[in-house]
């Protein structure tokens, strides 16, 4: 196992749309979400929503179908699919729900790459509807910049403590949102964020630079997440090899046929 942790946001990361967004849209219910929207939180606001579309006859089976049809890049899945083969231990940080997340891996055969997902917790009740909760007590939040329900900030430090004892991990945090820039602020140095250009968490990032310890790569689409992705794993596995060469073969026997400047490792450019 690679000594590299691999945090992923869920929406518009993994999947390219909002999973609520994309439900509610899709199941005709946008009208009143938007209505709703200005008087409550986000994450009540979706248990509203699933009341309502069972109230208009909606099932479970439909929420699932539509599920299924939200898009999520090819190369997104190959990336996982990768970074789990070169041994990395995989995460979901996600403020999405538990039944939205799982429907969706499930569909992908994406399920068994990952050893956590921390998000909302959902279920189906006795009636056939789906509940969704906050993931903390919605009164409980520390800081105004995260939503009420989850601050990631605070999984991504239990993450680091529970993983402390193990010896050194590198994080890698994947995100768009701008709820992902207070996790992003808990990365230290030696670990890397990647924020999607031109979305909220990029412009935090970019707008405050100093307040960020871990190295930054931009990733626009999925093809961009897998070639960033994978060249940031390869270059930490690199760094990890060599500094398992034992000292006299570094500095004394090295053989002359072989005598030339040791390839750098590429920076992934910003
Ligand atoms: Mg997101
Ligand atoms: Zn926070």
């Amino acid at each position: 196992m690679a000594g590299i942790v691999v945090i992923f946001d869920f929406d518009k990361t993994i999947i390219d749309y909002d999973s609520d967004n994309w439900v509610v849209d899709e199941m005709g219910a946008t009208q009143l979400f938007d209505e709703l929207l200005p008087t409550m939180p986000w994450n009540p606001l979706m248990d509203r929503m699933m009341r309502e579309l069972h109230s208009r006859g909606k099932t479970i089976e439909d929420i699932v179908e539509c599920l299924k049809r939200a898009p999520l890049h090819p190369r997104i899945i190959t990336a996982i699919k990768s970074a789990h083969a070169l041994g990395c231990e995989l995460r979901i940080v996600s403020d999405a729900n538990i039944f939205f997340i799982e429907t969706i891996l499930k569909h992908h055969g994406l399920m068994d790459y990952f050893t956590e997902i921390n998000t909302n917790p959902s279920y189906v009740d006795e009636e056939g509807k789906l509940r969704i909760f906050p993931y903390h007590d919605l009164t409980s939040s520390p800081h105004s910049s995260c939503p009420p329900n989850m601050c990631k900030g605070l999984v991504i430090e239990r993450i680091q403590e529970t993983l402390a004892a193990e010896g050194k991990k590198r994080f890698i945090y994947l995100g768009d949102g701008k709820g992902d820039f207070c996790p992003t602020l808990k990365l230290r140095e030696g670990d890397y964020v990647m924020p999607r250009k031109n979305f909220p968490l990029w412009e935090l990032i970019s707008s405050n630079p100093l307040l960020v310890k871990a190295e930054i790569h931009e990733w626009s689409d999925g093809e961009d997440l897998e070639r960033v992705l994978l060249q940031l794993i390869n270059n930490i596995l690199d760094q990890e090899e060599a500094q398992m060469i034992p000292v006299d073969y570094k500095f004394h026997t090295i053989p002359i046929s072989t005598h030339e400047p040791l390839p750098k490792a590429l920076p992934v450019p910003n």
